[in-house]
């Protein structure tokens, strides 16, 4: 158990300050959102970081974690007892953003999205109340706060379910040259459809980084990741991922039993901070040879040697709940891309974005139009908050809001508006 300092009192209080004095309120969680929701110009900063408590119950497995908190603090201590609750594949992103937008990682196609595995949840809302929701306790706002964001409240305190996992997981990373990726995903379209549950199978293209198991001469080259995690008994995981293995002529094929902790961190390194960001999603129900080919095409161009195109396996469990059991919608995805644009200098701003949306433009025929909402930059517009994040969701979500905050307080975020 790891203990905080900030208390649910403080964040009444400065609620209660930003509402008197009219200021716009930009609450931090683990300030990882590329949108930059964390802060604000001329408004009041609630910074949550000092909220770090995370309180383990290993009998029923359960965890009471504070907004602080980031992912690799959760997983180092549900590990202890080898537990763990889906989260998101960066050690460093907090859970609060990450759990109010859905929140997916390595194992959620065999445990679901992380609101999938909340309980409860403690929040203050814009009157300064301090409510607990759960499914039975005002399970309007909870419906509303699993996928709606930091829309109706600052959660002081998220309650999830722990599941056995670990504390060794069969994982690692498949390298082949970029040259064989419209044959190889063509294949990945394949295997990935028959994975069980337990197997999460993603593929990033980009530059390859100067990794030690990889031979210099690819170091600088454009390669194609296949990444791999098995949640369960590492035998039958062995046999999960022998088709992905068996796949063409890797450059590197460095898949091995790991600590889940490490597999959790793995690609810390390459969405280190410090770096311009701007991202753009796109999801899909299949893989259509159009978007592969697309996909390889712009691989081919990086801008900059940290861009990537990084793509994830969803369904199995996160599909087992309905399209309107919470907020967040899209329940019948299987992948979703997203385009990691990332540079170092700010000449490059122009020709970085003209990258990630020539992408994302050509993608749209393939994709199905919607989008997470933890993955959409600072200039989208209220209409794809609206269409693309919530689609047949917005409506209940804009009476909620005008329930819990009429005047929009909690704005500095993807905005729900106050609706009838
Ligand atoms: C490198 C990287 C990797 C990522 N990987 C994944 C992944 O694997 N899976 C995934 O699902 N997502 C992933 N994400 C997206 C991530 O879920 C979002 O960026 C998320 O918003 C981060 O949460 P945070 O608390 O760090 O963000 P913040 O920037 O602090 O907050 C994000 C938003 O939530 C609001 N907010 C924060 N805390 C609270 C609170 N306690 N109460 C009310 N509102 C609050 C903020 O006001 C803001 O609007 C990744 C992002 C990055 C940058």
């Amino acid at each position: 158990m790891t203990t905080g300092t900030l208390k649910a009192a403080d964040v009444i209080r400065a609620i209660a300050f930003a509402r008197e004095h009219t200021l716009r309120l930009a609450v931090k969680g683990g300030g990882h959102n590329i949108a930059g929701n964390a802060v604000c110009d001329g408004g009041l900063l609630l910074d949550l970081t000092p909220m770090k408590s995370v309180h383990v119950d290993p009998v029923q497995r359960t965890a009471r974690v504070e907004p602080g908190v980031t992912l690799g603090e959760l997983d180092k201590e549900t590990q202890a007892f080898g537990l763990a609750t889906p989260v998101g594949i960066n050690s460093t992103t907090g859970i609060s953003g990450l759990t109010l937008g859905a929140g997916f990682g390595w194992t959620s196609r065999s445990l679901g999205l992380s609101i999938d595995n909340l309980l409860s949840a403690d929040v203050v809302t814009a009157d300064g109340k301090l409510i607990r929701c759960s499914d039975k306790q005002e399970p309007d706002l909870f419906w509303a706060i699993r996928g709606g964001g930091g829309n109706f409240g600052v959660v002081t305190s998220f309650e999830f379910k722990l599941h056995a996992v670990g504390p060794l997981v069969l994982s690692g990373l498949v390298i082949h040259p970029i040259a064989a990726a419209p044959e190889l995903l063509r294949q990945y379209r394949k295997l990935s459809a028959e994975a069980p549950d337990e197997l999460a199978l993603w593929f990033v293209m980009r530059k390859a980084p100067p990794l030690p198991f990889l031979p210099p001469e690819w170091h600088g080259k454009e390669i194609l990741v296949f990444a791999a995690c098995y949640n369960g008994d590492i035998q039958k995981g062995e046999k999960a991922m022998a088709p992905l293995r068996a796949l063409g002529q890797p450059i590197a094929d460095v898949i091995a039993p790991h600590p889940f902790i490490a597999w959790q961190s793995i690609l810390d390194p390459l969405l280190a901070p410090g770096m311009r960001n701007y991202w753009k999603s796109q999801s899909f129900t299949a893989i259509s040879d159009g978007a592969i080919d697309i996909m390889v095409d712009y691989a081919k161009k990086l801008p900059s040697p940290d861009c990537e195109l990084a793509f994830a396996q969803l369904g199995g469990k996160i599909n087992q709940v309905g399209a309107t059991a919470t907020a967040y919608p899209h329940r019948e995805l299987q992948y979703l891309i997203n385009i990691h644009t990332r540079w170092a200098n700010a000449s490059d701003d122009k020709a970085c974005i003209a990258w990630a949306r020539g992408l994302f433009d050509a993608l749209t025929p393939h994709a199905t139009g919607g989008v997470y909402v933890n993955f959409m930059p600072e200039d989208e517009t209220q209409q794809r908050v609206q269409t693309s994040a919530y689609g047949r969701n917005y409506d209940r979500l804009a009476q909620l809001k005008q329930k819990y905050d009429p005047a929009n307080l909690f704005s500095v975020n993807q905005n729900i508006r106050p609706g009838a």
